[in-house]
């Protein structure tokens, strides 16, 4: 077996210690894998590319923190469709000048993660080169028997919910996160959930794709909004509750459910992570802060933004 720092290597790596699951019948080593996923159920797939300098810098990430992210993300998109991952398939390219203890760290932390949530590393494609960490991971997963939850569904006099806490995720959280996989299941099982989306670019801009996919608006309590600590110790010019709505990388889950449903949820927590009400959907488009005094205002236009670099424009939000 050629060392480590060989591509190949890598790959015969990834084989070893990639663990049997009934599901996938033919994993690592064909051309190509075989998946026997549930067939009177719809499968979810999703794909996710990470970048070193803009999802993780060395340090304070470690190899085996970004292999971890880069799974971890795809897992936190299955848990806002409430779906069982599966499988997945890791292509990287990873720099050649960080040498092969790096690349084994970085598989180890994508098989640590996928042996937690019991999903099969069922291919990859491992790449050396001169360039940075770059890592895109795709991610089979099933629907539950209720089916997948979209982003449409979301009904007037909906109550909206938050699993967690939001915000400062730049202090560590979006590289050890945990994704709601087992919260998103344990919720589908015990309400009827309307919407959901995973927290990624941050509330303010999350909330506006359930909003745009259902054709409602929504009322956002801002004493509600419940704040980690890491962004009240935050202390630059931002107030806690803008980083809250604006940080990204929760990776917490957004989702609406009917009055009924949101009272059992308040009454019986399904899942042990704190579960927030923090508004309410209305038909008339947009969304509306209210303040403690009772003063409405607009919702700011916070969160992450993907965007090319434009004369007018620095590019991020
Ligand atoms: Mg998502």
């Amino acid at each position: 077996m050629p060392d480590a720092g060989h591509e190949f290597a890598l790959i015969d790596r990834l084989r070893s210690r990639a663990r049997a699951h009934t599901w996938l019948p033919l994993g690592i080593g064909d051309d190509t894998a075989a998946l026997r996923l549930a067939s009177n159920r719809d499968s979810l797939v999703t794909v996710d590319m990470l970048m070193e300098g803009t999802d993780f810098t060395f340090p304070p990430a470690t190899a085996a923190l970004a292999g971890r992210k880069s799974l971890a993300v795809n897992l936190s998109d299955v848990a806002a469709m409430a779906g069982r991952p599966r499988a997945a398939f890791v292509a990287v390219a990873l720099p050649r000048e960080r040498g092969s203890a790096f690349a084994v760290e970085f598989l180890d932390g994508v098989i640590q993660l996928a042996d937690e949530f019991d999903v099969a590393i069922a291919g990859g494609d491992t790449n050396i080169w001169d360039g940075p960490l770059v890592a895109s991971v795709t991610v089979l997963g099933e629907a539950t028997g209720r089916g997948p939850v979209t982003r449409g569904g979301a009904r007037p006099g909906d109550w909206i919910f938050v699993t967690g806490r939001l915000g400062g995720s730049l202090a560590g959280h979006h590289l050890t996160f945990t994704p709601r996989v087992l919260e998103a299941q344990k919720l589908h099982q015990a309400v009827e959930l309307h919407a959901m989306i995973d927290l990624s670019d941050g509330l303010a801009s999350d909330l506006r794709h359930i909003l745009d996919a259902s054709g409602v608006g929504a009322l956002l309590v801002a004493d509600a909004i419940p704040i980690t600590d890491d962004a009240r110790a935050s202390n630059d010019n931002r107030t806690p509750l803008e980083h809250a709505l604006g940080d990204g990388e929760d990776f917490e889950l957004l989702f609406t459910v009917s009055p009924e449903d949101g009272q059992r949820l308040l009454d019986s927590p399904p899942v042990a992570c704190p579960l927030t009400q923090i508004g309410e959907i209305r038909s008339e488009p947009g969304c509306e802060l209210v303040q403690s005094d009772g003063q409405r205002q607009p919702l700011p236009a916070l969160g992450w933004e993907h965007r090319f670099a434009s004369p007018q424009s620095s590019g991020s939000g």
